[in-house]
């Protein structure tokens, strides 16, 4: 075991963190945690610390830490087999039933599995494939993808592009110029506070219109989607949402692609929220939830529809040009099988559900009647609790008061690690979807008790 004080030297002078200050991180301003180990959904760090991991990791760690299970599943396979490639129609047992086991959970009219590694690049392979699609079927202008404002779909030059939040974009030369954005189904931050949810909806709609109507529709291949936005706040869209959206894309022949990197495999209390929102996707993007991080893998899941239009392009113009060395990694793969096992025996998607109820109920009791609370919302697993500095005009602080680092530095403090999201006074809550209603009391607990120090 290293010395604590030279782990922190080499991580200060060696390791370029990702979304961190990098001149105060180098500089030794700001804190650093080296996290040591894991068991159901706490973490511990090497000062022995431990805290009650309210986001499972990047709301990730669906299954909970320290499952044995996954990890013998990892050993046995690293120890047959580490790695072989899956070009050219290989294959390993691992990522065949893995493949079969996640089409046996998709919605029925979906057809075939493309692994990669994370979240943003299984989306640059769907943009790809978006685009092979319409020059299959001779449309080689149509290839703008509309995303919303305060989307999340990565952080690579498209999938960046995709995201929408300014600090994916800033000084990065992006959003490039196929991409193009909409109003984001954000209730709470309506336009006008007198619109009713219905008008809202009607004003993401002819938004959305209006977008393709000065675009033109023969240019527009696709829209991009989270079921619930996730990095943009944590926000279940209004009702009536998604079939009006969906009416508007079917009219026009646009693809949508449903971004279920956080939502797939239990996180709203369904095994997708396509199921749940009746979402007629033509791909679907998985990752997380997949190994709950127990391995890097994503998955691109194809219609039927959209598959025979593959096949034929192949078929015209021979195998298709596009793989990752670690497409459909064994290890990977053999993690997903355990983690899926795993959710089904722990009965996790249910848990998420009935638990994420009561979570948010309760946490709407706690702090919802604060007079710096403007909402607290969620869906399953999903829950965040969003400030404003007046709650009868939807005033918000100024973001220089870092009301939501406060507030999230306030629950770090009482052992809970909660996300202050980027945009806005927000603190989400996504915690690992084995979670008891005895723990999530610990953590309304504690948020009761950050809100009061913060804001009194
Ligand atoms: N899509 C969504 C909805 C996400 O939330 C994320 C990551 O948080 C991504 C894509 C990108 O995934 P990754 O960070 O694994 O590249």
């Amino acid at each position: 075991m290293l010395n604590n004080d030279q782990l922190d030297r080499w991580d200060r002078d060696y390791f370029f963190h990702p979304s961190t200050h990098l001149a105060q991180h180098a500089r030794g301003e700001s804190a650093n945690r080296i996290v040591t180990g894991g068991s159901g959904v706490y973490i511990e760090d090497r000062d022995g610390k431990r805290s009650l991991d309210a986001f499972a990791g990047l709301y990730c760690v669906n299954v909970g830490y320290g499952r044995t299970e996954i990890a013998d599943a990892i050993a046995a396979q690293a120890k047959e087999l580490a790695y072989y490639h899956a070009y050219v129609g290989h294959g390993t047992e691992a990522s065949i039933t893995l493949a079969k086991m996640i089409l046996e959970r998709a919605p029925d009219h979906m057809s075939k599995v493309y692994f990669g590694l994370g979240g943003s690049d299984a989306n640059e392979t769907n943009i790809k494939m978006v685009w092979y699609y319409n020059n299959i079927l001779g449309r080689p202008e149509k290839k703008k993808i509309i995303s919303r404002w305060r989307g999340y779909h990565g952080s690579g030059l498209i999938t960046g592009s995709l995201t929408g939040l300014q600090t994916f974009h800033n000084k990065f030369d992006l959003p490039l110029s196929p991409i193009l954005h909409t109003e984001a189904p954000y209730y709470f931050r309506r336009p006008d506070m007198n619109m009713s949810e219905e008008q809202f909806v009607a004003h993401c709609v002819s938004e959305l219109e209006a977008l393709i109507e000065r675009e033109g529709a023969d240019t527009i291949a696709a829209f991009i989607g989270e079921p619930v936005l996730g990095t943009g706040g944590l926000v279940p869209p209004p009702e009536g949402y998604w079939p009006a959206i969906q009416a508007v894309l079917k009219k026009h022949d646009i693809l949508l692609i449903v971004d279920e990197v956080v939502t797939a495999f239990g996180r709203l209390g369904s095994m997708f929220g396509s199921a749940k929102y009746n979402l007629d996707a033509d791909i679907i993007t998985i990752a997380k939830g997949l190994t709950s991080a127990y391995a890097p893998l994503s998955g691109s899941i194809f219609s039927k529809r959209m598959w025979d239009v593959l096949e034929r392009g192949t078929d015209e113009f021979g195998p298709i040009g596009h793989g990752w060395t670690y497409s459909a990694h064994p290890i990977g793969t053999a993690a997903g099988i355990a983690n899926l096992k795993l959710v089904d025996s722990l009965g996790l998607v249910d848990n998420a559900g009935s638990t994420g109820a009561y979570f948010k109920q309760a946490m709407q009791s706690a702090v919802g009647e604060h007079a710096n609370v403007g909402d607290v919302r969620g869906e399953g697993l999903l829950c965040a609790v969003e400030f404003v500095k007046d709650r009868d005009n939807r005033a918000f602080f100024d973001p220089s008061e870092k009301v939501g680092p406060r507030v999230a530095a306030a629950l770090l403090s009482r052992g809970v690690i909660a996300r202050a999201m980027p945009q806005g006074d927000i603190i989400g809550f996504a915690p690992p979807l084995c979670i008891s209603r005895e723990e999530t009391d610990i953590v309304v607990d504690a948020m009761k008790g950050a809100v009061t120090e913060v804001l009194g």
